[in-house]
């Protein structure tokens, strides 16, 4: 069953400097419960493709259909509602508040007409899934790198989300703690819930259903094929600059 598509997405950015086409016609289909890795050098436009999956951003030209729905039909209001109902976040740089705890994170993108008791426990519950039952009280100073991201994992599967866009979650943690997380956000996502990770990091695609590699805002084809299974690639990758966003 079809959960994301994307026909022909277009994303051209237009600013004081110029403009710049981040996204040059997109096809993709996303199937509900798959694992889907982004993988491209930096500025090919793969935090854009999230974006736009994510409803935080809306393409210049293309169409995008999330459950079977266009969602150029939705509004503003539609838009946010359908986003904090279907669609969990993690980010690189975890985007926690400071000022609230572990469990206050978690509970923060609750929607609104849950009950506080059921929110708590559900927060709980997920803690104690990525292995941070003894840190529901601890700010995020007082955490590391890796549990920050664990508390962002947690957070995003609070409203038990249908998909799941991660946006280099491991860009900020070394290779083993990034390796463990990225795991953990596998292990901790029900089978049926679908995730569009973008990496930097090649070896991490491998443990991903299927792997897109963008390059200047295209999908990189290898013959006919859009989209390269895994098991198909070569070791050839393709140029990285090495930063991350
Ligand atoms: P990636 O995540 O693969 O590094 P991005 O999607 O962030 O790439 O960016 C793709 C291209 O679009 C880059 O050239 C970037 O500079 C440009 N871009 C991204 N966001 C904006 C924006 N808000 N305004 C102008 N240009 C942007
Ligand atoms: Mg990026």
């Amino acid at each position: 069953m079809m959960l994301l598509t994307g026909e022909n997405l277009t994303k051209r950015f237009a600013g004081g400097s110029g403009t710049v086409d981040a996204l040059n016609g997109i096809n993709v289909q996303i199937n509900t419960g798959e694992f889907v890795t982004v993988v491209g050098p930096s500025g090919s436009g793969k935090s854009t493709l999230l974006s736009i999956f994510g409803l935080l951003d809306v393409p210049s030209k293309g169409t995008v259909c999330l459950h079977d729905t266009d969602i150029e039909q939705y509004n503003h209001r539609e838009r946010t509602r359908v986003r904090k109902e279907t669609i969990g976040f993690v980010f690189q740089s975890y985007g926690l508040i400071p000022t609230l705890t572990a469990l206050e994170n978690v509970a923060v993108p609750r929607l609104l007409d849950s009950d506080p008791a059921a929110t708590e426990r559900r927060a709980k519950e997920l803690l104690g899934k990525v292995g941070l039952s003894n840190r529901l009280k601890h700010y995020p100073d007082e955490l590391s790198g890796g549990q920050k991201q664990r508390v962002s994992i947690a957070r995003a599967l609070v409203n038990e989300p249908a998909l799941v866009l991660a946006d280099e979650p491991t860009g900020n943690l070394d290779r083993d703690t990034g390796e463990r997380v990225f795991k953990e956000l596998l292990a901790v996502t029900g089978d049926d819930v679908t995730i569009v990770a973008v990496t930097h990091d090649e070896y991490l695609a491998e443990f991903s259903d299927r792997v897109l590699r963008l390059i200047d805002g295209r999908l990189k084809t290898s013959g006919t094929d859009t989209e390269i299974p895994v098991s198909e690639q070569t070791s050839e990758t393709p140029t990285d600059g090495g930063v991350n966003h």
